[in-house]
């Protein structure tokens, strides 16, 4: 997976000359007048030694109505929709117009990191632009001259993180052993102060990341390579991802959003959740967050040690489990204090334990067996007179387990019964901590004509 890097801002600061540097091929139109290049173009792009996507968002106005600049708004947006990362462009010589912040508050809304280019800085040359660009709100401008090269180091710094990850971050659909050569994926995510930066440095032992009572402070690193009793195990840190992204007021949307890059990434994900105040809004989003991209969870409920009638808040907690979060049914729940270390300890074999799930393989001839016997207990409903027959399961794919059943009235089949068979595989086979996906199709045993 390529890394989409897309070069935005006003029209004349310099993005089309950047394009062109990354993409080392003139392709995109570069013209003195305001405006010139419209279209967005795409290209291969080469830095150093990291490779990736840059995208050359068209150059807009202001306009409202269905005018050209209007139109290329519209473009830019989407544009920046489809990029992992921005750059922002501004013109350090000419300082920061009202344009500059227009075009920056469509790029804050996307809550992707960003990186702040003070351009035609060669020769010290747009430094007071450049200062002048901290009132943007993109974090610290970074002086560069797209046209002689300059501030490149910069650029690459920033990029370097974001290709790599990007690199690693396609889930592959085989079923993948753990081994000493290969890391476990694991994401730590939840809400801001749920404990996350507490938490990993408690798992990784040493106190390389900040933590404190304000939300947001961690460091800047987005992954952590670590080993586990032996297993080595890449921790994708989403507090180190607010950071970069220096959205402070808008912490809740970005969580989310953050929350999304590091589900992507991982193959268990940790969601983290403060004991004293489970299951909010936004703890619920990240769970659903996770169910939708199919990766394994656990349940991490932290600040234990500040829960008094511990039995009973167990049981309250997990009745909420049950009840909000169905589409996880029976996922673990590990009650633990990352501040003084208590439970931590069963975090990890947890963790392995969904990833095993995840990975499940049920051959054919095992799922048929046991189709005909959870048929047989609870026949399937008759619908217009007929009884529906459910003659044949097979297992699609693992991370997560998809299983597919064929059924001549598929579309009759009441949501319920698809339901009370995704359980009883649950149950039968002991999926849990990973979302079960369980489809009907139409038509007979596709298997059966070949043997
Ligand atoms: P775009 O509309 O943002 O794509 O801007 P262009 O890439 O078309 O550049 C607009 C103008 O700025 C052109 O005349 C470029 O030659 C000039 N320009 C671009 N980068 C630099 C730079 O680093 N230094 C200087 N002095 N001029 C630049
Ligand atoms: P993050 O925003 O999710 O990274 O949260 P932090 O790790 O920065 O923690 C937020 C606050 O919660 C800090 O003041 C921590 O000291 C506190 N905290 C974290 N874990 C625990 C815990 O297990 N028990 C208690 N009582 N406080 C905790």
């Amino acid at each position: 997976m390529s890394l989409r890097v897309a070069i935005a801002g006003r029209p004349n600061v310099g993005k089309s000359t950047l394009f062109n540097r990354l993409a080392g091929r003139r392709l995109a139109l570069v013209h003195d007048a305001p405006g010139v290049t419209r279209d967005r173009r795409e290209a291969d792009a080469k830095l150093g030694d990291l490779h990736f996507t840059v995208i050359d968002t068209a150059g807009l106005d202001e306009s409202p109505d269905g005018s050209l600049e209007a139109r290329a708004q519209l473009h830019t947006e989407t544009a920046l929709q489809s990029a992992d990362v921005i750059l922002f462009m501004v013109d350090g010589r000419a300082g920061i117009t009202p344009s500059d912040s227009h075009f920056a508050s469509l790029v804050r809304k996307q809550h992707k990191p960003v990186l702040l280019l003070a351009n035609k800085a060669e020769g010290r040359a747009g430094l007071d632009g450049a200062m002048e660009a901290y009132s943007l709100g993109l974090g610290d401008p970074v002086a560069v001259s797209a046209e002689h090269g300059d501030g490149m180091s910069d650029l690459y710094g920033f990029l370097r993180p974001h290709v790599e990850e990007a690199s690693e971050a396609s889930v592959d659909d085989e079923v993948v052993e753990l081994s000493k050569d290969r890391p476990l994926r694991l994401a730590v995510i939840g809400r801001p102060n749920a404990g996350k930066s507490t938490l990993i440095n408690r798992l990784i032992g040493d106190e390389r990341l900040l933590t404190g009572p304000e939300a947001g402070i961690t460091r800047d690193s987005i992954s952590v390579d670590w080993s586990y009793n032996g297993q080595p195990v890449r921790l994708f840190d989403t507090a180190g991802m607010r950071k970069k992204a220096r959205v402070k007021q808008k912490l809740e949307k970005l969580s989310v959003a953050d929350g999304l890059r590091a589900v992507r990434f991982a193959e268990v994900v940790v969601l983290l959740i403060d004991a004293e105040i489970p299951f909010e809004k936004q703890d619920l989003q990240l769970a659903d967050l996770v169910s939708q991209e199919g990766r394994a969870i656990v349940i991490g409920v932290n600040k234990w040690d500040m829960v008094e009638n511990k039995g009973e808040r167990l049981a309250e907690l997990k009745e909420m489990t049950e009840r909000l979060l169905p589409q996880l049914r029976g996922v673990e729940l590990v009650t633990l204090s990352a501040k003084t270390g208590k439970g931590v300890n069963r975090l990890m074999p947890a963790a392995l334990k969904v990833y095993e799930a995840w990975n499940i393989r049920v051959s054919t001839g095992h799922l048929n067996r046991w189709l005909e016997e959870t048929v047989a207990r609870h026949p399937p409903p008759a619908v217009r007179g007929r009884r529906i027959k459910l003659r044949y399961v097979t297992q699609a794919k693992s991370r997560p387990p998809t299983f597919v059943g064929f059924c001549q009235r598929a579309d009759d089949m009441p949501a319920s019964y698809t339901r009370y068979l995704m359980n009883s595989l649950r149950e039968d086979f002991g999926i849990w901590g990973t979302p079960v996906r369980f489809t009907l199709r139409k038509g007979k045993n596709p298997y059966a004509e070949k043997s």
